[in-house]
């Protein structure tokens, strides 16, 4: 195995978050609000021993329902192409939307392993908010809050045990 780790999602589900807190950089941008196109970003991480390229693949992002989904295209394409494991991020704050279903039927043809990874599990009362999730298929997944760091820890080490 390679490694590299993709982060794909629909937008404002907290990728580049994720993807600051691991490469502890600002290659990222943040957005506060949906609307703004941005290319991918790369990093690096460190995690076991193991030092590995995290891509945020947050880019492409328009208000417009057809980019949307060319969008996401674009970004299983990335994840396809480079990744080796592949982190798909959902936001547990809004629950499963279309879009989230969307990436879930891009992704179920890839055939790499894909880590479900619901973000903005802030407190315990999320965490059972989270179960809804399964509705998409995956048999585990990894509650984490981005802005905390709270769960990042498991993710991080069936990450690596992956790559
Ligand atoms: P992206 O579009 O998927 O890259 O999402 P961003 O990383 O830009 O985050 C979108 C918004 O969600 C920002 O306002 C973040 O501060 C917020 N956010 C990210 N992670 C968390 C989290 O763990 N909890 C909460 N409450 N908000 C978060
Ligand atoms: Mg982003």
């Amino acid at each position: 195995m390679g490694n590299i780790v993709a982060i794909v999602g629909r937008p404002n589900v907290g990728k580049s978050t994720l993807f600051n807190r691991l490469t502890e950089s600002r290659a990222a941008i943040v957005d506060g609000e949906e609307g703004v196109t941005r290319d991918r970003h790369y990093g690096t991480s460190e995690w076991n021993g193991k030092t590995f390229s995290v891509i945020d693949t947050g880019g492409y992002v328009t208000n417009s329902e057809d980019v949307f989904e060319e969008a996401i295209r674009k970004q299983a394409a990335i994840a396809m192409d480079e990744a080796d494991v592949i982190l798909f991020m959902v936001d547990v704050q809004n629950g499963i939307t279309d879009l989230d279903q969307s990436v879930a039927n891009i992704l179920r043809r890839i055939n790499k392993p894909v880590l479900l990874v619901v973000n903005k599990v802030d407190n315990n009362d999320l965490n059972l908010d989270a179960t809804e999730f399964y509705g998409l298929g995956y048999e585990k997944l990894y509650s984490i809050s981005s802005n905390s760091g709270s769960g990042t820890g498991d993710l991080l080490d069936e990450v690596t045990n992956l790559l």
